[in-house]
Formats: structure tokens, C-alpha cells, sequence
């Protein structure tokens, strides 16, 4: 008998990849094998994200392209899972006849059952959140699940909270990813370790807010440096965290443990005060920027990124001006800026968009072209440094080439190179293209 065969497409953030390994595993378990080909799958599965507009007119676009593989075989099952399909639920069961199960965050580890109804007949909607616990203290990965993570060439994800208790008012995430819990400290230990014992040399620790994580045996700093110190670990990576839930004793733990990288992504959103209070970040700018000039003075190299909006309702001009000064102090290594656009449910949907297109454009332009110059600067400084890197994939483009990552996640292609997958690596930075780094092999560390 054929094996059936399972495609799924991922939109949006890591957390949701993460959900789409943990469906590859629930599958593969169901006997499913993952194909890349959606024509030959009899089981398809869109793992929505709906933070930014376009991903979600992707989805409806893709479901309109499903209906032809439905026609032409009503036995293959669709599904809509994550962000959007919690947010629109029953709607996207209305509006589109080929969909036979819709799924939220907190229901992918029931797709078996799922499954099972859809074979009988039935369209799902599963969309209920797992109940939280009164302390916000949750282990919402099932025990089951738990030494079953999945393990991607040398990295895996680990979630330590799901969901979020901040509103920023542009966000819908506390409305499609729910309130905010922690899972213990010794259950997502339990985790890492059987991950690193399955050849993960590299962790993400994931949250929405990763640092507000609170459990009964741990805080965030506590984890951190527990998890830093599992044997076998090379890397920690963690995202996202919140500038408010910063503090220098985080700054001090990263400077101190090797493991964890040297990279920091940590979201600014505006520059102006006022701005930032419209949004609900609950921190000032000067705030933020303290955290930072602590961070460097300690750790002058540690690689910074940040997540921006331009153009929320009623910025001004100069309120823009005050978020391009934060690049320049900063000098971030890479940002990854968004024009507002209004989120269904979210707070400031009810804020007058007032902002003109061509003003959030420009604006945009103007961010893009000041962070371009500083990337270019700061990517020229890395050639003839030493680096290590951790070997991460092949190169798709050239023979005896593979990928890596500096531990501040700077991209570097090593050409005439025979490392695997998993391999550290000490490299010369020998040129640059844009955000990559190209590379040679030396024996040993440049100091
Ligand atoms: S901290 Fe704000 S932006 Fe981040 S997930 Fe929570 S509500 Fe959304």
C-alpha cells in the first residue's frame, strides 16, 4: 500500500514553523511522509499567519488554487491551521467548500482526530483554546509530545510560552494566539535535552514575549542560563523578546555564556513616546536605548535587530524623524520594518488610519535606504575577522559549498568546503553581497 502523503505551507513567524514541525511529526506518526509537491499529497494543510495582510490574502488566493486538486480528487483533505483559521473559524469553512477542517494554535496535536472526523463525513472546526491555568503556569506541550520535537538538520525550536498578555494595540496576536502561559522549567529542560541528544546543536527557546516567561521553578534568566548549560549544546537562540521585560542582568548572562548567541532581536516599533504609548509598549524610548548602551558597553559586538512600524495612525513627520535616529544610534544589523496597515480585532483598528499611503511609503523608503548604509558599514567591517560559524545547510548554488551562521546569525557560504551539517567551523571573512558573508576555512581561531 502507498504511504499517504502530507504538504504543508508555512506563513509568518517561527513560531508558527515550529507548529508545522510539530505537525510533521504528529503525521509521520499517522504515517504520513511530508511531500513538497502539492499534487501528489492527499492531505494538505496551510499554516496561516495573519500579523501582516498579506499572508492572509495569500491563503485565500492558495484555497482558490486547492479547489482544482479537490475537483479533481474528492478523497484529498484540506486544512487551515494557525493564525487566521483561529481568527476566522467558521467564516473560511463558509467560504470555501473545499476546506474540511479549520484548526487553531491549540489544536494541531488533535489532527489525528481530526482527521478521523473528516474521513467520516464531517467538517472540523477546531478553534477552542486549551484552558489556562489560574498561575499561568502551563506545560501545553502534551507529555507525550514532549521527547518527540522535531530536529531540523542541526536546529530545533522549543516553545517556552504560548500566547501573550501585552495587547500592543496594533497586535492581533493575543486574540489568535491567546492569553499568555509558561510551561515549567524542568518540562522544557526535559525537551531540550532529548533534542540535543537527537543531534540539535542549536535551540530556539520561542515565546511571543519570551522573556515575561514565569514559571514555578524558574524566571526567564534562570531558564536561560539552565539551558545554556546543557551538555552537547552549542547554540541558544531565543525570540522575541520584549524591550519592557529587558533587563541588564539578561545583558550580563548573554556576555557571560558562550552558548548563548550573540544576537539580540529586540523590537522597537517607533521611535517617538508618544507613538510608543498609542501602541501600549508600555516604555519610552530613553528606556530602551539605556538597555541598549548597556548591552554594547559590556558587549560591543553583539549583533542588534529590530522589528519597526511606519506610519501608525497620527505619526508625525518628526515623530518619524525620532525612529530614524534610533537607527542611527543603534546601528542595528538588520530591521525588518512594516508600513501600518489596520489588523481585524486589534485596538488600534478603531484608530483613524490617517496616515497617507504615499506618506507610509516614503517613510518606509526613507528607513530602508538609512539601514541599507548601515548594514553595508557594518558588513564591510567583518572581512579579514575571524569568525566561528555553525554549518547549517548545503549551498543550492555552488558544488563544495555550505552555509553557516555567525553566532550574531550573520549568514556566511564557505566555498571548498567539506564540513556537515552541525559543524562548527572557524572561517575568514574574505568579501560580502548585501546580507551575506563569504568565507574560507582556517585551522584555528583568529583572536
Ligand atoms: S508583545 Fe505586543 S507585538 Fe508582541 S505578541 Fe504581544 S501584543 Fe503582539
Amino acid at each position: 500500500m502507498n504511504t499517504p502523503k502530507a504538504y504543508i505551507q508555512t506563513f509568518g513567524c517561527q513560531m508558527n514553523e515550529h507548529d508545522s514541525y510539530r505537525m510533521v511529526e504528529v503525521l509521520a506518526r499517522q504515517g504520513y511522509t511530508m511531500t513538497e509537491e502539492v499534487d501528489e499529497a492527499s492531505l494538505v494543510i496551510l499554516n496561516t499567519c495573519s500579523v501582516r495582510q498579506n499572508p492572509e490574502n495569500k491563503v485565500y488566493s492558495l484555497l482558490g488554487r486547492l479547489r482544482r486538486l479537490k475537483r479533481r480528487d474528492a478523497e484529498v483533505i484540506i486544512g487551515v491551521g494557525g493564525c487566521v483559521a483561529q481568527q476566522e473559524g467558521e467564516k473560511i469553512l463558509e467560504r470555501e467548500r473545499c476546506v474540511d477542517m479549520v484548526f487553531g494554535p491549540d489544536n494541531y496535536f488533535r489532527l489525528p482526530e481530526m482527521i478521523a472526523q473528516v474521513r467520516q463525513g464531517e467538517r472540523v472546526l477546531a478553534t477552542k483554546w486549551l484552558p489556562r491555568a489560574a498561575d499561568r503556569v502551563q506545560n501545553f506541550v502534551p507529555e507525550e509530545w514532549v521527547e518527540r520535537g522535531h530536529v531540523e538538520g542541526c536546529k530545533a525550536f522549543v516553545s517556552i510560552t504560548k500566547g501573550c498578555d501585552n495587547f500592543c494595540t496594533f497586535c492581533v496576536v493575543p486574540y489568535t494566539r491567546g492569553r499568555e502561559v509558561s510551561r515549567e522549567a524542568a518540562n522544557i529542560l526535559r525537551e531540550v535535552r532529548d533534542l540535543v541528544s537527537r543531534g540539535a546543536k542549536e535551540i530556539w527557546l520561542l515565546g511571543q514575549n519570551v522573556n515575561s516567561y514565569r514559571a514555578h521553578d524558574a524566571g526567564f534568566y534562570e531558564l536561560l542560563d539552565m539551558v545554556s548549560q546543557v551538555d552537547g549544546l552549542k547554540r541558544v537562540r531565543f525570540t522575541s523578546p520584549h524591550p519592557n521585560d529587558w533587563n541588564n542582568r539578561l545583558s550580563d548572562l548573554m556576555a557571560e555564556r558562550p552558548a548563548i548567541c550573540n544576537h539580540l532581536h529586540l523590537p522597537f516599533q517607533a521611535g517617538s513616546d508618544r507613538v510608543l504609548e498609542a501602541m501600549n509598549r508600555n516604555h519610552t524610548i530613553a528606556q530602551y536605548l539605556d538597555k541598549i548602551r548597556y548591552m554594547r558597553s559590556i558587549n560591543p559586538t553583539l549583533e542588534l535587530t529590530t522589528d519597526l512600524i511606519v506610519g501608525f495612525p497620527s505619526e508625525s513627520d518628526a515623530e518619524f524623524e525620532e525612529t530614524l535616529r534610533v537607527l542611527e544610534e543603534v546601528q542595528f544589523s538588520q530591521i525588518f520594518p512594516f508600513k501600518y496597515s489596520p489588523r481585524p480585532g486589534t485596538k488600534a483598528e478603531k484608530f483613524e488610519d490617517d496616515v497617507p499611503r504615499e506618506v507610509k511609503e516614503d517613510r518606509l523608503a526613507r528607513a530602508i535606504a538609512l539601514q541599507e548604509q548601515i548594514t553595508n558599514a557594518r558588513m564591510a567591517a567583518y572581512v579579514g575577522t575571524g569568525q566561528e560559524i555553525l554549518i547549517d545547510a548545503a549551498n543550492p548554488r555552488f558544488r563544495h559549498a555550505m552555509n553557516g551562521r555567525t553566532d550574531g546569525f550573520r549568514p556566511v557560504t564557505v566555498r571548498d568546503c567539506d564540513a556537515e551539517i552541525g559543524d562548527t567551523l572557524n572561517v575568514r571573512i574574505t568579501d560580502y553581497k548585501q546580507h551575506w558573508l563569504d568565507a574560507e576555512v582556517i585551522a584555528e581561531a583568529m583572536v
